[in-house]
């Protein structure tokens, strides 16, 4: 048994520093979305295979390799979610939501993915998911990425990022291009690595997201994205690059950036970092107005990106000032239960308090030490007759009696 008392590869337990970073990383990045009108949602993490498989396409990565799906007792294949967007579109017609529209709608939780686990690739990670459902017009992706900007400022790490910018135009150019493509990859097919041979097949596009270096040569001098574009698809990408400049978006354009995803169109885009060696994408989005219809919903344009918690942990320390405690000592063992009404007492008026009653004094003073004790309050039976109570100053060292009213003055 005790073989496998540990993590399954890829995932990781989150305590102290590592959760507080998690939570605070989380707790920025909603209170940031709310100033742009976002509210939180939360879907299961299970969902029926199709859900993701028909979605994401059969095609990609994540599909074909990735999910970890199973039967379940009922022998319905189901998966855990290796990505948001499905699952919040499911919810959105499941739930007949079409009435509410536009909804902005903020998420974060685990997500599971087969992958070769590394540094900053886990099995096991998390994410910030941001969806922009009914958003029509070039302002709605403008301010998507001023959301993202502002959120990477709240959080200190602007600094070290990019915004890599492209458009894949819109339904019309994307056909243009497939064709372009298989085209020009043909060409190269036996120097294509076995993957992208398959993608060449199935969606020529994918093949310019290939990590093999080999494709990477032949993507270098593929036909660019921009030739297929249809004039209403480069005004949009002119339109949303002008706002971009008057708002002080920074933004690199990356014509080889693809989210090779059927359903994107116009507005697709990546942060990415040179701090995390490999893993230098932070996270990505981009428009997908045709998912809805896709999924058996309305005609919905609709834009979102997901930010990767842990690369962003990885990319500062964060360090978060938590509260300092009151801590109770209780003078020998009696009146416990006084002490005990004094801590709900302080607790009730959002004081966190903690009370030490085991072992001897020396000991119940370095636990108090050890939680970075603010005041420590000491109750005897002096203590309870008088009910005023020695309270100890632990940045001054001072010391004075106070009642409780007074001890809560003190916060
Ligand atoms: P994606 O949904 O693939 O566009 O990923 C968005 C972001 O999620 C990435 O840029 C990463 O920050 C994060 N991410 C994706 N896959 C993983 C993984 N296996 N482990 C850790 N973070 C990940």
């Amino acid at each position: 048994m005790a073989e496998k008392l540990h993590p399954v590869r890829g995932m990781k337990d989150l305590f102290n520093e590592d959760y507080t970073a998690h939570e605070y990383i989380i707790s920025i990045a909603k209170s940031t979305s709310e100033l742009y009108g976002f509210q939180g949602a939360s879907v299961p993490i299970l969902e029926h295979t199709g859900v993701f498989a028909r979605t994401l396409g059969e095609s990609s990565d994540v599909v074909s390799k990735e999910m970890y799906s199973f039967l379940d007792k009922s022998d319905d294949s189901l998966t855990m979610r290796p990505e948001f967007t499905a699952g919040i579109m499911r919810a959105f017609i499941s739930g007949g939501m079409h009435h509410q529209l536009p909804m902005k709608l903020f998420s974060s939780g685990p997500l599971f993915r087969y992958d070769r686990p590394q540094a900053g690739r886990l099995r096991q990670f998390h994410q910030l998911n941001y969806e922009f459902l009914g958003a029509d017009g070039v302002y709605s992706d403008a301010e998507m990425l001023m959301l993202a900007q502002h959120t990477f400022e709240a959080l200190g790490i602007a600094g070290d990022l990019t915004l890599e910018l492209n458009s894949l135009g819109c339904k019309e150019s994307r056909v243009r291009y497939q064709t372009m493509l298989l085209e020009y990859f043909t060409e190269y097919e036996n120097d294509l690595s076995e993957d992208s041979k398959r993608r060449l097949l199935k969606n020529p596009m994918r093949i310019l997201d290939s990590k093999d270096e080999n494709d990477k040569k032949i993507v270098a001098t593929a036909p660019n994205i921009a030739a297929s574009y249809s004039l209403d698809a480069h005004k949009y990408f002119d339109d949303l690059q002008n706002l971009l400049n008057i708002m002080n978006v920074y933004y690199k354009l990356n014509p080889q950036l693809v989210r090779g995803l059927d359903y994107y169109c116009h507005t697709a885009f990546e942060f990415t970092t040179d701090k995390l060696g490999a893993q230098s994408a932070i996270g990505g989005g981009g428009r997908y107005d045709g998912l809805s219809k896709i999924m058996g919903g309305p005609d919905m344009p609709a834009i979102g990106f997901a930010l990767g918690i842990e690369r962003i942990a990885l990319m500062k320390h964060f360090t978060t000032t938590a509260k300092r405690p009151f801590v109770i000592v209780l003078i020998g063992d009696e009146n416990l239960g006084h002490a005990a009404l004094i801590a709900e007492e302080l607790r009730a008026q959002n004081i966190p308090t903690t009370l030490e009653h085991k072992g001897k004094i020396a000991r119940r003073m370095q636990n108090a030490d050890k939680a970075s004790a603010r005041y420590v309050i000491f109750i005897g039976s002096d203590e309870v007759a008088s009910e005023k109570y020695k309270v100890k100053d632990m940045d001054s060292g001072t010391e004075s009696f106070m009642s409780s009213s007074e001890i809560i003055d003190l916060k």
